[in-house]
């Protein structure tokens, strides 16, 4: 048996019986190059340049867990809920809560008030690391549930001056680094065999194929075997591939402008990428001509990308005042990416030689399928090719099983599909049909194994590669004085993918008098628009526009017949 073969398990033998940390920080990290370990950093701060090896990466986990054990007793199966850009403190929170027993809830640091108080509620947190920046939101979130400031920790430290006087009443992960650094090493519980398979280690959010957002609950063993699927199906540590055939090598620095809390940016790009002996180079907000500044100065050798980054490379001007010939790997992902995209991208990133799409979803903990090794570019249009351990079908419409080039549902099972939605009995058993994932997503299969997605049939509207859920906003709107009924639904859009575009019915009185009255009309959309942009994050705003009609149609059973919408938008801009 070779070193590798020894180090790397296959998709058949993931382990299930060790946590996260335990799997990364403690057992398979640099499966391919231990002796790199020490030259490779693991993240490095975007913004600082500070950068953290996987030896400190331990020690910042270790002291943490004390120090949360101490103050916080956290118990197996208590929540700790993570709100934050961005930042090389958040994979310690992560795994210093897993070291303990405990779940980790990632939650967007945009969200606004309301949007965080019904995160809360679900996830009912033990301890809350919070970034400063979404200091005042979580305060507010937190005064709103009775929610003790005593369980707030500020994540990043204390690096705003102005607040310094309040921020002195909250612990730091700093403070908290320093103290767990004099107490005695928390020793993991080991998990018994087959635990990891029903220990929950995240909640990520996700609205699934209907209704409002939830939370996904993903196993140990879903992230581990999901980081093997991936590094199998890319042959990581075979040493049968030459090194310069290889996708990953340690060593290699890719970006990391992903939202950590995002399921993309958490797994593919912090878990895989440091099992991959990678180095992750964080950045807590993208912007695009840092990001370009940062590949550059890094040397970056991989891309992890939504499509409306794509678009930036593709058509920003900056781009030329920028080397990016250290890039040799692309992936695209969390939404479609148009064959013109694909090929603009071979032209900006002049020595990319691996450029393809992955598909795959939250319930999948990310992954379902990307562009193999036997494509350097990826077919074009395609979502890629399963990665191993992943079974397939594709329902039609009338139940049958579709062949090979026949349209239908997507329906997955394989060591990534998580255990279902936390809490939510009646979702989980909508989308988790007898051991099979239901995507909501159209598909068809080539011959050759190349997957294309062809359509969402889900309720779900995908904005710069975020979730939007129409329920949510239909829900909100409802809640305007002035409306009787309303539906959402995306509309194309060349940058964000889609935006979201409202259908609204008027009370009665109020759509005689915007009938009569253009301009009051006018003020009633803008009244519309600020109702959801008051209270929902950005990328839910109704950018898309706002129309009234008469009624929303729908089904015998209530459920809203969205297709009659678009083409209702389509005609109206026909026949404008
Ligand atoms: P999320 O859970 O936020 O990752 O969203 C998952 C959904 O994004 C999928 O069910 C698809 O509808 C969509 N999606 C992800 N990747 C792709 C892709 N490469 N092409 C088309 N749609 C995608």
């Amino acid at each position: 048996m070779t070193r590798n073969q020894a180090l790397q398990p296959s998709v058949q033998d993931v382990p299930s019986n060790i946590s996260v940390p335990g799997f990364l920080l403690d057992n398979f990290c640099h499966p391919t190059r231990p002796e790199r370990l020490a030259e490779t950093p693991c993240l490095i701060d975007n913004a600082t340049g500070e950068k953290v090896f996987m030896e400190e990466l331990r020690i910042r986990t270790q002291h943490l867990a004390s120090a949360i054990s101490v103050n916080w007793n956290l118990k197996e199966g208590d929540i700790v809920a993570i709100m934050s850009f961005n930042h090389i403190n958040f994979p310690p929170c992560v795994w210093a809560t897993h070291r303990l027993g405990g779940i980790v809830a990632t939650l967007s640091p945009t969200l606004s008030v309301g949007e965080l108080v019904h995160h809360l509620k679900i996830a009912r947190p033990s301890l809350f690391f919070v970034h400063t920046e979404c200091l005042a939101i979580a305060l507010q979130a937190a005064s709103n549930l009775l929610f003790p400031p005593s369980k707030i920790v500020l994540l990043d430290g204390s690096n705003t001056t102005f607040m310094a006087s309040k921020l002195q009443s909250y612990q730091s992960f700093n403070s908290l680094i320093g103290q767990g650094s004099l107490l005695p090493p928390v020793i993991e519980k080991p998990f018994k065999e087959g635990e990891a398979k029903t220990r929950i280690a995240f909640l990520a959010p996700s609205s699934g194929t209907t209704g409002v957002q939830k939370a996904v609950a993903i196993s140990h063993f879903n992230v581990i075997s999901i980081v093997i699927q991936a590094a199998t199906f890319n042959c990581i540590g075979e040493e049968y591939t030459k090194w310069e055939d290889r996708r990953f090598r340690p060593g290699d620095i890719c970006c990391g402008s992903l939202p950590l809390y995002h399921i993309y940016g958490l797994v593919y790009n912090l878990h895989f990428m440091l099992y991959a002996g990678m180095s992750l180079v964080l950045a807590p907000k993208f912007h695009f001509e840092n990001f370009l500044e940062s590949i550059e100065q890094y040397r970056m050798t991989h891309l992890t990308i939504v499509p409306p980054q794509a678009v930036l490379l593709c058509k920003h001007p900056a781009v030329k005042n920028y080397s990016l010939s250290s890039v040799r790997y692309c992936i695209v992902a969390a939404a479609p990416l148009s064959a013109s995209l694909t090929e603009g991208l071979l032209r900006a990133l002049p020595n990319v030689v691996h450029l393809g799409q992955g598909y795959g979803m939250t319930e999948t903990c990310g992954t379902v399928s990307m562009f193999p090794l036997s494509q350097n570019v990826g077919t074009l249009g395609s979502g890629g090719q399963l990665l191993p351990g992943t079974l397939a079908k594709v329902v039609k419409e009338d139940g049958t099983i579709a062949q090979i080039g026949d349209v239908g549902e997507l329906y997955v099972q394989g060591g990534q599909v998580a255990l279902g939605y936390y809490g939510d009995k009646k979702a989980t058993q909508e989308t988790f049909v007898d051991g099979w994932l239901r995507t909501g997503d159209q598909v068809f299969f080539k011959e050759n194994g190349d997957i294309f997605i062809v359509e969402r049939i889900k309720e779900l509207i995908k904005v710069k590669g975020l979730q939007v859920a129409p329920a949510e906003l239909e829900g909100h709107l409802l809640m305007h004085p002035s409306i009787a009924d309303a539906a959402v639904i995306g509309i194309p859009d060349e940058y964000a993918g889609e935006l979201p575009m409202a259908f609204v019915v008027l009370q009665p009185a109020v759509a005689t008098l915007a009938e009569q009255d253009s301009k009051y009309a006018m003020e009633l959309q803008l009244s519309i628009y600020k109702h959801v942009a008051d209270a929902k994050s950005k990328h839910k705003w109704l950018s898309g526009g706002i129309l009234f009609t008469d009624v929303i149609p729908r089904n015998a059973s209530g459920k809203i017949l969205r297709r009659i919408l678009r083409d209702a938008r389509k005609h109206t801009l026909t026949t404008k």
